[in-house]
């Protein structure tokens, strides 16, 4: 689709895409006659937008990644309309919707479970440089200057993601040359890549995320900046990071993104630590098995928790904070407790991990420690908890990675579908199905022989 187009649209005369994005000429109005993208590719939610917002006298169109994957012969992960409407306007012509947002005011409008998201047409740089708000590295506060289409599309991050379609018309409005680009397969920055990387840093990790997901080259003017500024991403917001982050590795390409992140060393700034894990062989081999998992899982469309990727991301971390603690003499459950406190406070003050993963992580990681206890009632009293499936698999990677026997993960696979004669006689010897019960000193509760730890360690709180 993505040539046909092209040779029709571009062919006479054009050479290859130049390097630099040129200045703006002035939208290209492609037909459906050229593109083939015809409204019934659209979602009837974005549409039906579209079409109210168009009876109301507004323009609207669907913008960003839908028109950018559909042109790609993918199916869009989520729909963004574009519109001339102010978000009060939308907010008065939807029924189901509200306003969200401080730095980026936009609107969502729901459909049961469905969100269609409705942002107002941004200002240009040169326009809004008097109102927009900005720190001392240049980035931008607030962006809720509004304006017209064209100045729209040149405050969008890359020309492939500057591409409007109006399916009332089945026209794509091109401003940026995202469609040559789209075709030459190449991610580019709309203007000056550095001012734009200064102005939000996160357009660094959505230039890899993006090239990752969907095998574009990033353009060389585009690329060049990003090692060098990397470190402009501690001044992003946890909260933001943390979602950007969660967008990367559930992208069903996380293996690429992080192999792409380390080569532009942007991993340093992400997630704290992580870099640290990635230099140790065991680390890494475990950290990779997780995302390649996490990857087949998103291309099966079968679900993903959070909870177990981030627990996988921290665990060698994790591990060495257990054995110091251990070293020192602190008994292995608070010393788990401690060791998982400490991680998660560091990760909290970069990347906000939400409690309820923080809560998930926990479960996981303490079933670790539980998963060594094999005598007794206590491997009965594992299988009964809730999070024994994720932290099953979670030991499974962790003896794929060569870090605990293989043994152990075959003895739980066998354990779990046994009988109970059976179960009776896989049962470790007590001195060897857990370690020695240590005499119990100031925290009885949290002392070694605890059989099912819980999850208020002595430190308390998570993320
Ligand atoms: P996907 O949804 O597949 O992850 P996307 O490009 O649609 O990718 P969204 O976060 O949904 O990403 O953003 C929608 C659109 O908003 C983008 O296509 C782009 O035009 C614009 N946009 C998003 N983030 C930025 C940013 N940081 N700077 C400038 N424009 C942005
Ligand atoms: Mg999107």
């Amino acid at each position: 689709m993505i040539r046909k187009l092209f040779d029709k649209v571009f062919s006479r005369g054009r050479k290859a895409a130049p390097d630099r994005h040129p200045v703006v000429p002035g939208p290209s109005t492609i037909p459906v006659g050229q593109h083939g993208v015809t409204r019934d590719r659209i979602s009837n939610n974005a549409r039906r937008v579209t079409d109210t917002l168009q009876s109301h006298g507004y323009k609207a169109y669907v913008v960003g990644g839908a028109v950018r994957d559909i042109m790609l012969d993918r199916t869009p992960k989520d729909y963004d309309v574009a519109t001339d409407a102010t978000p009060e306007q939308v907010n008065a012509v939807f029924r189901r919707s509200r306003i969200i947002g401080r730095r980026f005011r936009l609107v969502h409008v729901m459909f049961g479970m469905d969100t269609i998201e409705v942002s107002t047409f941004r200002a240009s740089q040169v326009s809004a440089d008097h109102h927009q708000h900005k720190d001392e590295h240049g980035r931008l506060l607030r962006d809720n200057v509004f304006g017209d289409q064209a100045e729209d599309a040149v405050r969008r991050d890359f020309t492939v993601n500057a591409l409007y379609y109006d399916p009332s018309t089945e026209e794509v409005i091109d401003y940026c040359g995202g469609v040559r680009d789209l075709e030459h397969r190449t991610l580019r920055m709309i203007g000056d890549p550095v001012e734009r990387y200064r102005e939000d840093p996160v357009r660094m990790l959505r230039a890899v995320r993006l090239a990752a997901k969907l095998g574009l080259n990033i353009e060389r003017h585009t690329e060049a900046p990003i090692r060098e500024l990397a470190p402009l991403m501690q001044n992003v917001p946890a909260s933001r990071l943390f979602e950007e982050m969660l967008k990367l590795l559930l992208s069903g390409h996380a293996v690429a993104c992080v192999e792409r992140l380390r080569s532009q060393g942007l991993h340093h700034g992400l997630l704290p630590m992580l870099d640290v894990i990635l230099e140790q062989p065991l680390g890494e081999r475990f950290v990779m098995l997780a995302l390649a998992r996490t990857d087949e899982r998103i291309l099966e469309d079968k679900g993903v928790s959070p909870g177990f990727l981030f627990a996988a991301l921290l665990w060698h971390e994790v591990l060495a904070a257990w054995n110091a603690a251990k070293d020192r003499g602190v008994p292995p459950v608070p010393a788990m407790h401690e060791a998982m406190d400490q991680v998660l406070s560091v990760q909290a003050e970069k990347i906000s991990i939400p409690r309820r993963f923080g809560v998930d992580m926990k479960e996981i990681w303490l079933l670790q420690w539980r998963f060594e206890q094999r005598s007794g009632k206590r491997p009965y009293r594992v299988l009964e908890s809730p999070k024994f499936r994720a932290g099953y698999d979670f030991l499974l990677l962790r003896c794929e990675s060569g870090e605990v026997d293989a043994e152990v993960g075959d003895w739980w696979t066998r354990f779990q579908d046994a009988s109970d004669g059976d179960r009776e006689t896989m049962l470790l010897p007590p001195d060897k199905g857990a370690p020695k019960k240590r005499r119990r000193r100031r925290r009885p509760a949290d002392a070694a022989g605890g059989d099912a730890p819980s999850l208020n360690g002595p430190e308390g709180g998570d993320a």
